[in-house]
């Protein structure tokens, strides 16, 4: 992600406006042929929610259920996130713009490869510079290696609160899908910090 084109300035935009900017960004999106992906898509999955949200979170990769729906987080990963966004008291609806660092499924859900996280990053940051979210929440390690660097290990990452080109806030969380394979809800488990993450989410977003 080349951060210097984040282009986020002090200039407020209506509601109205993220709408339409994120709707030709979006019909853009629809017709991309810049990587591989675009040969199996089904669909391009662009965002869920509200261009005016408060937290916009920044998920892998679209699965299976994505592709068939042009949605990000609607499969098992994606309904145990909107469950956990409910339990810490906010609203999937009208808390969260919803995204992807590649809008097209990789291949038996592999990582994106650097050429397609490359590929898609205009469109990310394009996101990003109409959203102007108060916090961007970066869900799972290839979302946060994309913008806090490769070397990054996601169980230290997470909870931290981060700057991301030096303007906009954004913290770290683990990803649904490794939740859903680590059970335990003991204090410290994944599940359990997961669940203390969201709650300072809460909090930061009631305070900012
Ligand atoms: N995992 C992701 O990272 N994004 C989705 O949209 C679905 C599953």
């Amino acid at each position: 992600m080349n951060l210097m084109l984040l282009n986020f300035n002090e200039k407020e935009l209506s509601a109205e406006i993220k709408e339409m900017s994120l709707l030709e960004v979006r019909n853009v999106c629809t017709q991309c042929q810049n990587c591989k992906l675009y040969k199996k898509r089904s669909n391009v999955v662009f965002s869920d929610g509200i261009g005016n949200a408060p937290i916009m979170l920044i998920g892998e990769a679209p699965g299976a259920d994505e592709d068939a729906s042009g949605v990000p987080f609607v499969g098992r990963a994606g309904k145990y996130l909107t469950e956990l966004i409910k339990e810490a008291g906010l609203s999937r609806e009208k808390d969260f713009y919803i995204c992807n660092t590649v809008k097209c499924r990789p291949p038996e859900n592999r990582e994106p490869a650097i050429d397609e996280l490359e590929a898609c990053s205009k469109y990310l940051e394009s996101q990003i510079n109409i959203v102007r979210p108060k916090l961007i929440v970066l869900c799972g390690s290839v979302a946060a290696k994309e913008f806090l660097g490769k070397d990054l290990k996601i169980t230290q990452a997470r909870g931290k609160k981060y700057m991301i080109a030096g303007k906009i806030p954004a913290t770290v969380i683990l990803h649904p899908s490794y939740l859903l394979r680590n059970h335990s809800e003991e204090p410290n488990s994944p599940r359990w910090l997961t669940k203390h993450d969201l709650l300072s989410i809460k909090k930061f977003i009631s305070e900012n």
